[in-house]
């Protein structure tokens, strides 16, 4: 059984540019398509090739062990990686993912160069981590030409609820984007049926796979982190690929494109703190895939478990009014003994620890918020609790908490 990858092919469509190969799996033929549009004027030139429907299909040959036939030729050190160590780590998600061989020309890049002048792209969705990684690299003073931002990507290959969500988000982007002064790129794939589990167990590969169909534009694509170095690679309901991002994506270098993941040196908190700080990410942020489920017209709901990180943080640092036009403040305010139970429950684990931590912090009142802090987002940092308003919510939930629990 194997999967033949053939006849990459673009067209230009009104503005668009859409790449197309065709993928047959066992005798059956479809066609894989990945259609690139934006604002930066070189947005067409790029030469056709195989290699992020490679990168595409790996993946979901692993899963159902097909071995795969491209007909056409690979970077050669993309190939060589495929072949060996991208599969192996890979592995690492699932051991029951198979080793599968992929066969195709290697495509020597010897005589090119790297270019540090075209600068990085960053995938950008104006959440923490995007924006964290953004505004660290336009701050420092020492970043090096190739990895300084000059092209952002917004895609939809799946993180979206659905097309109309993406739309608004994209536009959110293209927005803080032109405020930097900086261009946007967005790449469309229906992938969703390829790939196995969820969007968050395969997103690394799947935004790998779209930014090579625009490689041209930049020196480095970097990926924001959205976990910690050294968590342990799994795929659960809140965990997936993240955790072997930073060894995982420069194993796609080639001669002339670095891949990186970036800010898993950082938590959550952490980034939160920088973000807060930035003058437009007042206006722009967006932690939330609720909001457009939910019908409200803020961009980010306000109780969901993404926007309470968000908002506890600025609660107590006394700046959530900062973010009333963006978030659901009222939502917020009127479920916020729900989304701390919820935060309690989910930072401390099962029943019988969540009983000991109780006992715990009820005989250390004034460390309950930063310990529900730091256990939601682990860290050895402390943070002033400006709004004292949490600690007695506090305590009227872990009484309740008592109650169900004993
Ligand atoms: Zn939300």
């Amino acid at each position: 059984m194997t999967i033949v990858i053939s006849n990459v092919r673009q067209q230009e469509i009104g503005r668009d540019f859409v790449v197309i190969a065709d993928v047959t799996t066992n005798g059956e033929k479809k066609s894989l398509s990945f259609k690139r549009s934006g604002n930066h004027p070189q947005l067409g030139d790029w030469e056709p090739r195989l290699d992020p429907f490679l990168v595409t299909i790996l993946m979901p040959a692993m899963v159902s062990g097909q071995d795969i036939i491209v007909e056409g030729d690979i970077d050669q050190s993309i190939l060589m990686a495929a072949n060996s160590t991208i599969q192996q780590t890979l592995r690492l998600l699932d051991h029951k993912w198979k080793i599968v061989a992929i066969n195709a020309q290697p495509r020597n890049q010897a005589d090119q160069r790297f270019d540090p002048s075209l600068g990085a792209a960053i995938g950008m969705s104006c959440g923490i981590d995007s924006l964290y990684t953004h505004h660290f690299l336009s701050q420092a003073t020492k970043t090096p030409e190739h990895l300084r931002p000059k092209v952002f990507f917004h895609n939809h290959i799946g993180a979206h609820l659905d097309r109309e969500t993406f739309q608004k988000h994209l536009e959110n982007a293209a927005l803080y984007a032109s405020e930097a002064g900086i261009y946007l790129v967005s790449v469309e794939a229906d992938l969703n049926a390829l790939f196995p589990g969820r969007f968050t167990h395969n997103h690394t590969i799947r935004n790998i796979a779209a930014a090579m169909t625009l490689d041209h534009l930049f020196a480095s694509f970097i990926y924001s982190a959205s976990e910690e170095i050294g968590r342990k690679p799994r795929l659960t309901r809140n965990s997936g690929i993240s955790a072997i991002d930073p060894v995982f994506l420069p194993q796609f270098n080639t001669v002339t494109k670095r891949y990186l993941s970036f800010g898993f040196a950082a938590t959550r908190k952490e980034k939160t703190l920088l973000v807060q700080t930035i003058p437009t990410a007042k206006q722009y942020l967006t932690v939330c895939t609720h909001a457009q489920k939910a019908g409200t017209p803020y961009r980010n709901c306000g109780v969901c478990s993404k926007c309470a990180q968000f908002l506890v943080i600025v609660d107590l640092m006394g700046t959530i009014d900062k973010f009333a036009r963006i978030f659901d403040i009222g939502a917020f305010r009127d479920n916020r003994n729900r989304i701390f139970m919820r935060m309690l429950r989910a930072s401390i684990g099962g029943r019988g620890s969540l009983t000991d931590h109780i006992f715990s912090c009820l005989s250390r009142q004034k460390e309950i918020s930063d310990a529900i802090l730091d256990q939601t987002f682990p860290a050895n940092h402390t943070l002033e609790c400006k709004n004292q308003t949490y600690i007695p919510t506090i305590i009227q939930f872990i009484n309740i908490a008592v109650s169900v629990v004993l």
